[in-house]
């Protein structure tokens, strides 16, 4: 007989929904039941619902997170020639969001936490008048440093979009208090694309905002800019949350904050079996949350390591293989390689590793082991 062949992936679906699926498969009857299958009570529900958890006035949920990156953006006053702020290491989307308006993205280096560099944003705002807003992305669920980065953009007049894509849940500390990513800028979005932390089985995605301007055009622009059925205020576009995926996140929305816990826990597991020298394991600010949505190591020889964990039944992911400053589509910003170092290191020596609330901790383990006998094998 042959020995067990030990897989563990990225990231598992069937295991949660293996848990949820009466309940599940109850609310989406129901739904479709009703008759109202875009837009209905379900959707009404789970924007009451995040917005009282993000601790916003409007939550709009829209029909994936990159919509929500542009009607945000749009909604906020950004328009053709405006220059925007961002991160070259993110998902593509942050930075397209800006270029389907017209906009044009300013890419700024990241630290070595794979978030923007706060300090050099603040010398790009003091040197650039033109800069119309910045979009800083919690990347991997880790909260930027809100609380400076709203200084500098509140004294120069810079407009914030957080992209909370992959940090729902995740807080920072900004003005004496604890608050959540999406609520601290003048909008936040959030993705509910299926392997997010809280995730559809299909596409979605909110806008979160205190502004009841900001809101009430991102309300229109996702409906063919219209408050009323055949008026068009203006061009909007079709951008909307369906019954099945709303009903789909109201009843994983009950379950978010143990994920996240257990995300949590999870990821200071992988810290202690892996700690020491063998790779470089992501570090946790004392004054700020990181929700885990990957657990990414980096090491110079990231290559054979990720070819060695495939051979042993481990799925790993690159995030993110090229940054976007040298991605073909956006040539035309004339960046060039060697501009945004640390981007550029980060990108050849990251490694996602298996992460997601169900793990268990014997498969940390046998992750945690292999990494080390791949390091020990080649030292
Ligand atoms: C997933 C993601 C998006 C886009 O969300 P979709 O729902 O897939 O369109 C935007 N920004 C970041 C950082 C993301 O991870």
């Amino acid at each position: 007989m042959e020995a067990d062949i030990v897989k563990i992936p990225l990231f598992d679906l069937t295991r949660q929904y293996k848990e949820l699926r009466n309940e599940m498969i109850k609310k989406i009857d129901e739904a479709i039941s009703s008759g109202v299958v875009i837009m209905g009570q379900n959707v009404e529900e789970i924007e009451e619902r995040i917005a009282n958890y993000i601790g916003v006035k409007h939550a709009i949920a829209v029909g994936n997170g990159s919509d929500a990156l542009v009607l945000a953006l749009q909604s906020m006053g950004i328009e053709k020639g405006d220059r925007v702020i961002t991160t070259p290491y993110t998902f593509f989307s942050t930075a397209s969001a800006i270029t389907r308006l017209g906009g044009i993205p300013i890419f700024i280096d990241v630290g070595e936490d794979f978030n923007i560099d706060v300090g050099l944003v603040e010398k790009k705002i003091k040197s650039d008048k033109s800069i119309k807003a910045v979009i800083p992305v919690h990347l991997f669920g880790k909260s930027v440093d809100m609380e400076y980065l709203k200084s500098i953009c509140d004294k120069y007049g810079v407009k914030i979009l957080e992209d909370a894509a992959q940090s729902i849940g995740s807080e920072a500390f900004v003005g004496g208090k604890r608050v959540k990513t999406a609520s601290i800028g003048d909008a936040g979005i959030l993705s509910f694309f299926p392997t997010k932390n809280l995730g559809a089985y299909g596409d979605a995605g909110m806008v979160l905002t205190n502004s009841d301007e900001i809101a009430d055009r991102v309300r229109i622009l996702r409906v063919h800019g219209s408050h009323q059925k055949y008026v068009h205020e203006e061009i909007g576009y079709n951008s909307r949350m369906d019954e099945i995926q709303a009903a789909i996140l109201n009843v994983k929305f009950s379950h978010l904050d143990m994920w996240i816990d257990k995300r949590i826990n999870a990821a200071s597991n992988y810290s202690k079996l892996l700690g020491g020298d063998t790779v470089l394991c992501p570090a946790v600010p004392k004054d700020r949350t990181h929700v885990f949505h990957q657990y990414v190591v980096r090491t110079e020889r990231r290559e054979e390591l990720r070819e060695y964990l495939t051979n042993e039944g481990i799925g790993t992911a690159i995030y993110y293989p090229i940054p976007l400053h040298l991605q073909k589509c956006f040539s035309f910003l004339n960046y060039k390689p060697g501009d945004f170092p640390v981007a550029e290191k980060l990108s050849k020596e990251s490694l996602a590793i298996p992460m997601f609330p169900e793990i268990t901790f014997e498969e940390q383990e046998y992750v945690a082991k292999k990494i080390k006998e791949f390091m020990e094998e080649r030292s």
